[in-house]
């Protein structure tokens, strides 16, 4: 299989120094052995990797930090154009804008940032790329009283499905730049970098409390209702854990003095008394690596069988959601279960569900159903029960899902991705990308069927603006 003399980056075939650890992706679940590793150290090198994988008709992904839960940055019997080599990151003199390589990992722009003082709010978890990260949203650390990681996307630079290069920012191509704010990776190009407005940090209150498995229900209860009411700068999380490991833990980072917070917390600690409690002052690099080892073995790992879905919640969860959520995890196939939930409202309501394709601005939580196992023997339980958990608390959430917590199990994953703002998605789909180049099974379509519409549950109102705007194939 032939590569354009003009490809400066590397190719990686098997029997290379560097290809199996180039075509490992994280979900071991998902893993498959591409053909070829088109390693990228520059925005020319990503362009004449699409163009020799359009010339040869190869199916290809495009890969960042490899950390999509459905490993769809990997390809069995394709190429994976890897932008592992693009991954600078570049402070504005002010240190106001960090421009970033579309292959960078998370914790190496944390600690680069942390060096001047300032941030971006972003995930928990370090080793993520940042290349499918911000297109999917970007729900972490600072959320809550910063915002969602797209809302400090100031432009990227995209490779389109032609092989241009296109800057995309408010002035230049608007209404890419809407949809790369939430639309998810893999849909409308190849980003190779992107500039993010920076905000100072300095030092945060880190705190975690925790709650044995007795005391499941008023724990649950009295987090949530703190977080409903819950001022922004209050970034927090909920981790509940399977009956085995005999722990429920709020954790997060107060964007401010642990004295304020010591005050604000008292509602939580009343509701439903802690037996362990920690709340300190550190320097905000230091939360981060905090947060990360909350996260557990898994998300350090370089390949776990893993398993992951989601849900968004719009109010408190009623006696019986919660008497579900205790059953499924009473003896889940996997003690290393957990049901992650991401405190949201605060700095991520502040925009209207439609201003960026990043809809899930009216939340009150995020879940996430996710679990990991070892033996490929097990898959199939663990699969089966976060399906099933996932089913069972669906009467009590909105219906939405999260992009980045990507599902192939999700049936109605179009609608419940993006909502009211999938026609403007695939509007853009057909005036940036008409031939479908980049395309996963959860991509954005250029077109949808009647047979489509019903099996993700598209209202009726949506199904007749996608026809009024031709996006209906017949
Ligand atoms: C352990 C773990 C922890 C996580 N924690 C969080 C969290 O705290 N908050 C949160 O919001 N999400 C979190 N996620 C989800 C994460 O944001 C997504 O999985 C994200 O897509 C990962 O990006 P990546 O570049 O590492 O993945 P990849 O597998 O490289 O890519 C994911 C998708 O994006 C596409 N893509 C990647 N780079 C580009 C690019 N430059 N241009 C265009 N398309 C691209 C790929 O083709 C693929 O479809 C976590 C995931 C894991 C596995």
């Amino acid at each position: 299989m032939g590569t354009p003399a003009r490809f400066t980056g590397t190719v990686l075939t098997s029997g290379d120094a560097g290809f199996e650890d180039a075509s490992r992706t994280w979900n071991a679940c998902y893993a498959s052995r591409p053909r070829e590793v088109m390693v990228c150290h520059s925005t020319e090198a990503v362009a004449d990797a699409l163009q020799s994988v359009r010339e040869r008709g190869v199916p290809f992904r495009v890969r960042s930090g490899g950390h999509s839960m459905a490993g769809l940055s990997s390809i069995e019997d394709g190429v994976i154009i890897d932008l592992g080599g693009l991954d600078s990151i570049t402070l504005s003199e002010d240190g106001s804008l960090v421009t970033v390589g579309g292959g960078a990992r998370l914790g190496d722009v944390y600690r680069e940032l942390w060096k001047a003082g300032v941030t971006v709010p972003a995930g928990t978890c370090p080793r993520i790329g940042i290349g499918g990260h911000v297109l999917g949203g970007g729900m972490g650390v600072l959320s809550r009283s910063r915002g969602a990681l797209v809302d400090h996307l100031a432009g990227l630079e995209l490779v389109d499905a032609d092989g241009r290069v296109r800057k995309v920012d408010e002035d230049e191509h608007p209404d890419l730049f809407w949809a790369c704010r939430g639309g998810g990776g893999g849909s409308y190009g190849i980003a190779t970098s992107y500039t993010l407005r920076t905000s100072p940090v300095s030092d945060v209150t880190i705190f975690t409390i925790g709650w044995s498995w007795e005391r499941f229900g008023p724990a649950v209860k009295a987090w949530q209702s703190w977080l409903a009411s819950a001022e922004d700068r209050i970034n927090t999380f909920l981790s509940i854990f399977p009956r085995q490991q005999d722990l429920l833990v709020a954790f997060g980072v107060f964007d401010g003095p642990a004295a304020e917070f010591e005050e604000l917390v008292r509602p939580l600690v009343a509701a439903a008394e802690p037996e362990t409690q920690v709340i300190e002052s550190v320097p905000f690099i230091q939360a981060i690596d905090t947060v990360e080892a909350l996260q557990g073995e898994a998300a350090a790992a370089d390949q776990v069988r893993a398993q992951g879905s989601s849900a968004i919640i719009a109010e408190p969860l009623n006696d019986e959601a919660i008497a579900t959520l205790q059953e499924f995890l009473t003896d889940p196939p996997s003690h290393r279960g957990e049901v992650a939930v991401y405190g949201m409202g605060g700095a991520i309501g502040h925009r209207a569900r439609t201003e960026t394709a990043f809809v899930h601005r009216t939340g009150l939580m995020a879940f996430e159903y996710r679990t990991d196992w070892d033996l490929p023997e097990d898959d199939g339980k663990n699969l089966a029960w976060i399906k099933a958990l996932r089913h069972a608390m669906a009467e009590h959430t909105t219906g939405a899902a999260y992009v980045n917590t990507i599902d192939l199990a999700l049936e109605n994953w179009l609608w419940a991705y993006y909502e009211e703002n999938l026609p403007r998605l695939m509007e853009v789909k057909r005036r940036y990308d008409p031939g479908n180049v980049f395309h996963h099974p959860h991509s954005i379509p250029v077109s949808v069927t009647e047979e489509d519409i019903a099996r993700h549950g598209i209202p009726e109102p949506v199904a007749a603006e996608l026809s009024s705007a031709g996006l209906l194939k017949n």
